[in-house]
């Protein structure tokens, strides 16, 4: 019996592909039965992303192959800890969730200021909810080459309010290639998820960071995973340049997590900073003298925008949930 650790890059069905990154060698493996989760509302226990455990049986046929049939099947005795991960609820109210992606080092949010256009509130959900999973979050503005020059006063404002508030914004055009090689470098050595409502250019995005990938077709063959069920959303795919992407179809769902009222605030890294300066702890940083939050607001050290966002989650967290 041989005994390895690998990430899964693929889940299709009760089937998974594993490869020992960074090493891209691709095998088909199972779960043991008993690492199923009873009673829990999770439906995947593993995930894209996930570091495990496996065994393979030495005598059977090959050893980790090139595609998926090469080898035997490895069998999955072990999902190692996970330093993140992204979940997706089926619906708002379901108490069933899916874990997206595990152990991912920069989420990507593509946004187009107008094609489609952009609401600053949700992208404010996103990034509130990347912060609550630990997921460092970088903004790509996309298409620029459609509005930048005929919008460069509101391309400038969002750039001032998100960078503003920490966070990396990339301009990328797939037409004159701009950003692509920015995102290209910072990908290298990491696994990153991509995630953008349908329409933004994610897919080609990701085509323009490594031509030979196609995320509408999905780049693993499942034709030799157990079960014949080979849906799949998420993936993983290898840049040629270095590091790993997880494409993940919209954005919607992963704006659910359950947050307190009294926590949101500190998920807005800006008013994070800013609340050690309030007189009461805590504050709602909405009617309490002496908030460093507000002042900050009328300063325009915090962008008017993101604090509205804020006020929206708290009126609204029933939805949110
Ligand atoms: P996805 O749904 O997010 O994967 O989006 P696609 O990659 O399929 O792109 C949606 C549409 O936007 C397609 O018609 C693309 O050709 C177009 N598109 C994507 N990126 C750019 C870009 O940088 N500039 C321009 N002008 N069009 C783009
Ligand atoms: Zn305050």
């Amino acid at each position: 019996m041989t005994q390895g650790e690998a990430t899964v890059v693929k889940n299709a069905g009760s089937g998974y592909v594993l490869a020992p990154l960074p090493e891209w060698t691709l095998f088909p493996a199972v779960l043991r039965g008993k690492i199923r989760l009873k009673q829990s509302p999770i439906t995947n226990p593993v995930a894209v992303g996930d570091r495990v455990r496996y065994e393979m049986d030495r005598h059977a046929s090959g050893g980790p192959g090139k595609g998926t049939g090469d080898g035997p099947t490895a069998v999955i005795t072990e999902v190692l800890p996970r330093r993140n991960y992204v979940i997706r609820r089926s619906t708002n109210l379901s108490r069933q969730a899916h874990i997206i992606a595990a152990n991912v080092d920069m989420a990507y949010i593509i946004v187009s200021l107008y094609f489609p256009e952009i609401k600053l509130p949700f992208l404010d959900r996103i990034l509130v909810t990347c912060e609550v999973y630990g997921i460092p979050a970088t903004i790509v503005l996309s298409k620029v080459d459609l509005y930048r020059d005929e919008a460069r006063e509101q391309t400038e404002a969002f750039h001032a309010i998100y960078e503003g508030a920490g966070y990396r914004v990339i301009d990328t055009s797939v037409v004159t290639g701009e950003g692509v090689a920015e995102i290209r470098e910072a990908c290298k050595g990491h696994i990153n998820l991509l995630s953008g409502e349908s329409g933004v250019g994610k897919s080609s995005l990701i085509k323009a960071l490594d031509p030979s990938l196609d995320p509408k077709v999905g780049v693993i063959s499942t034709a030799h995973l157990q079960g014949k069920h080979t849906t799949s959303l998420y993936e993983m795919y290898p840049l040629e340049t270095g590091g790993y992407v997880i494409d993940s179809p919209g954005l919607r769902g992963f704006g659910l997590v359950d947050l307190e009222k009294g926590e949101i605030a500190r998920y807005f890294p800006e008013m994070l900073r800013a609340s050690e300066g309030c007189r009461f702890t805590p504050c709602t940083h909405t009617h309490e003298p002496g908030c460093a939050v507000k002042s900050a607001v009328e300063a325009g050290t915090i962008a008017p925008e993101r604090y509205n966002s804020y006020l929206g989650m708290l009126e609204d967290d029933q939805k949110f949930r």
